[in-house]
């Protein structure tokens, strides 16, 4: 897996994301002490947040198209933090190597 993945249809990603996790659990039943944050709270499909500075991420633009977000290894990231992380040249964990990144699977291919 890529270090970095572009959710190039983030509503769609989410609504699938929501469905898989549901059907695992209706299929493999579940603990009670695990918290899944898709299926234990009714977050919308397009509320996405930078993991790093909390701000809310637009997901689709003007024209009502999907934007894409930038998820570095499991954190979704806003254009700023993108940049500010991209810039780091101190080799830190949260360093991002922009060459290592892979287009998310489920949104490929797909028209909204
Ligand atoms: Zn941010
Ligand atoms: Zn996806």
């Amino acid at each position: 897996m890529a270090e970095n993945t572009i959710i190039s249809n983030p509503i769609l990603h989410r609504k699938k994301d929501r469905a898989e996790r549901t059907a695992h659990f209706d299929k493999y039943g579940r603990e009670d002490f695990v918290f899944d944050t898709l299926v234990d709270t009714n977050i919308p499909d397009d509320l996405w947040v930078c993991d790093f500075c909390n701000v809310e991420m637009e997901v689709v633009d003007l024209a009502n198209q999907p934007k894409s977000i930038w998820v570095h290894l499991s954190y979704a990231l806003c254009g700023n933090c993108v940049d500010d992380l991209v810039k780091k040249e101190d080799n830190t964990a949260d360093t991002i190597n922009s060459s290592d990144v892979e287009f998310c699977n489920c949104c490929v291919g797909e028209e909204k």
